[in-house]
């Protein structure tokens, strides 16, 4: 096998990210489109925003390396996101161009385009030529250009060139190449050369796939330019280099859209593959170092030497501005983002006048993920009538399916779980770790105060204090004893505390320089026994426990997924299954209304709150 440089190690991602550009294609104002104008508009060369579907009076704004306008035309997508990656193919590195997105949004425009408006495959291959044909004849080495053309349909490998071959297993080779053994090859002298082999070709898929029920948007066509070099002069070294290009099947939800025809076997392949994909770009440009699924599915297998690693790949998302592309263009974005950030103000209409819309969300808000605003609390019954009542409105028309809705939510619940996995135990270590520190100066300050209060009181009123009789406050006291003021400075809750004349009478009373082993006592009070000796830290550690109690309740009514997994022993299932419980139930009224969450016993129960109340006081 020709040696290829710098090859990735098919396992880890080194430094290599995908560069994601977005294209937006113009407004299509069909008969059928009800004249309600775009939902989605650029912002400038990198930013564009999108109508926020839990409230109309927001838009998320989304970063991506580059984003392509509606008048952005086919040369100038080449010049930006493609040209410059092709020099790497003739220097034996590998390089990946995919458009992805729903279908109707422009991926083959982009890729193949139309002979008056070429797109980026017949650019591409013609400037490979340009480059070959530059080359220095004094370098020393000789170039062969080859193709293949091939799909994945239904997770099996068709070879376009040999349409009569059958399913074409993938194969890796010691140095890590990706090989396709049977696939044809063809080698091209010339672009009309390719264009000879390519056009009929693509004629092939087109006819098949109106005879097989629009094949062609849930397949992945995937042409391959190979640029062979070798040394004229011993030791003759070869180096090979791979371009792939790929129209990607439509990356819409088939089940969803009701694509009555399709098997569930062909729906389930579609979203397989770019499920996988979608991961593999995600761990390739997530921040933390991971493993990288590229075995996940046979289109990530197969890009696997081209994508990531020192490959070099472009990801051009194709989205349509249409109200009827909402779900599919909000999917693709959340696929494709750098970055979001919801931003607060109205998304002015320029094509059309619109009726202004009630801001009502249309359900229940459970995930931050930065995409929503604030949680409004809607039990479950009440959702439909309000999903029927107030998404009347011609631009929610196609978000007024309740089925819809349940997706997007669905989807970004996903999304987040997904994309946090490989960041997750960092960046939780790292918002704990501020937490703690956030926390411990507030209860150091409240601390501070409360002592003060107490001592101003201790003084006025010395007769009515037994707790302090011989101490003005706690922290003098503690000073005489090494264990207590230890304890003290330990990161307490900030808590509102009972009138100095009540401190005598509390129900339990801890020893503070006990304090973890307490703590879990009062989460199950083991013998009742009341320890009068120090009153104040008593009251103290009640007030820290309720106000615990009302963090963690107040997390599980409301925290995101990731918010959810911050609670100790709360891990994907659980939070998920939380998530679940509060779609249905609405909130939890009391913790102990956890236990009626699947797989959560009294015992489980127990534990969690051990765990995350002794967590909550910072231990
Ligand atoms: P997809 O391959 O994603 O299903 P297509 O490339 O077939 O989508 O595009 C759908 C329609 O939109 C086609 O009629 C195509 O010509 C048109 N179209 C897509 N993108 C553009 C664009 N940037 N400018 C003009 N027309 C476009
Ligand atoms: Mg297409």
């Amino acid at each position: 096998m020709a040696q290829r440089l710098n090859a990735p190690d098919g396992g880890s991602k080194k430094n290599s990210t995908v560069r994601v550009a977005v294209r937006l294609r113009p407004y299509m104002n069909r008969q059928d489109e009800k004249g309600e104008g775009p939902c989605v508009r650029g912002l400038d060369s990198q930013n564009l925003e999108i109508i926020n579907w839990r409230n109309a009076t927001e838009t998320v704004k989304y970063h991506f390396d580059a984003f392509h306008g509606e008048q952005t035309s086919q040369q100038e997508v080449f010049l930006s996101s493609v040209k410059p990656i092709l020099p790497h193919i003739l220097n034996g590195q590998n390089a990946s161009v995919f458009a992805y997105g729903p279908t109707g949004a422009g991926k083959t425009h982009t890729m193949l385009g139309t002979r008056e408006q070429p797109g980026v495959i017949p650019r591409a291959v013609r400037e490979v030529f340009n480059l070959v044909n530059a080359k220095d004849e004094d370098e020393g080495w000789d170039y062969r250009i080859g193709m293949s053309y091939l799909e994945i349909y239904n997770e099996k490998v068709l070879d376009l060139l040999s349409p009569s071959s059958q399913d074409l297993p993938i194969r890796e080779d010691k140095d890590k190449n990706i090989l396709i053994p049977g696939l044809t090859n063809t080698t091209i002298s010339s672009f009309s050369d390719f264009d000879k082999h390519f056009v009929p070709a693509t004629l092939n898929r087109t006819t098949a796939s109106t005879k097989l029920n629009q094949r062609s948007s849930r397949s992945h066509a995937i042409l391959l330019i190979k640029v062979v070099r070798t040394q004229r002069t011993v030791p003759h070294r070869q180096q090979t280099g791979k371009l792939y290009l790929v129209d990607l099947a439509g990356s819409e939800d088939n089940r969803r859209t009701g694509n009555q025809g399709i098997r569930l076997k062909e729906s389930g392949a579609i979203n397989l593959s770019l499920f996988a994909l979608s991961k593999v770009v995600d761990a390739l440009n997530s921040a933390t170092a991971g493993r990288v699924p590229y075995r996940d599915s046979k289109l990530t297998r197969l890009l696997q030497d081209s994508l990531g690693g020192s490959a070099h790949s472009v990801m051009i998302t194709n989205i349509a501005p249409e109200y009827k592309y909402y779900f599919d263009t909000f999917t693709a974005l959340n696929f494709a983002a750098k970055s979001k950030l919801v931003v607060n103000k109205p998304f002015t209409r320029e094509t059309v006048a619109v009726p202004v819309l009630p801001a009502k969300r249309p359900r229940e808000e459970h995930e931050g993920g930065g995409s929503g605003s604030a949680p409004h609390k809607k039990k479950q019954k009440d959702k439909k009538s309000e999903l029927d009542g107030s998404v009347s409105s011609a631009h929610y028309h196609s978000l007024s399916e309740q089925s819809v809705v349940d997706r997007l939510i669905a989807l970004e619940k996903m999304i987040m779980s997904c994309r946090d996995k490989d960041e997750q135990s960092v960046l939780r270590d790292l918002a704990r770790s501020r937490k703690e520190i956030q926390e411990l100066k507030e209860k150091q300050k409240e601390f501070e105060r409360t002592t003060a209060r107490l001592s101003e009181r201790a003084k006025e009123n010395s007769t009515e204090l037994p707790g302090f009789k011989n101490s003005a406050a706690p922290l003098q006291r503690n000073v005489t004893n090494p264990n207590k003021q230890r304890a003290v400075v330990q990161p307490l809750q900030v808590c509102n505390l009972q009138p100095p004349q009540l401190l005598a009478v509390s129900k339990q009373s801890v020893c503070v320089k006990e304090k973890k082993k307490k703590l879990s006592d009062l989460v199950e009070p083991p013998d009742g026994k009341e320890n009068m000796e120090n009153p104040w830290g008593s009251q103290l550690e009640e007030a820290v426990l309720d106000q615990s109690k009302q963090k963690i309740l107040h997390i599980l009514n409301t925290g995101s997924f990731k918010e959810l997994k911050g609670l100790q022993q709360i891990g994907d299932k659980k939070a998920k299954l939380i998530l679940g419980w509060r779609e249905i139930h609405g909130h939890f009224t009391k913790l102990e209304e956890l236990i009626k969450v699947e797989g959560m016993t009294q015992k489980r129960f127990s534990s969690f709150m051990k765990a995350n109340i002794l967590s909550a006081v910072g231990k």
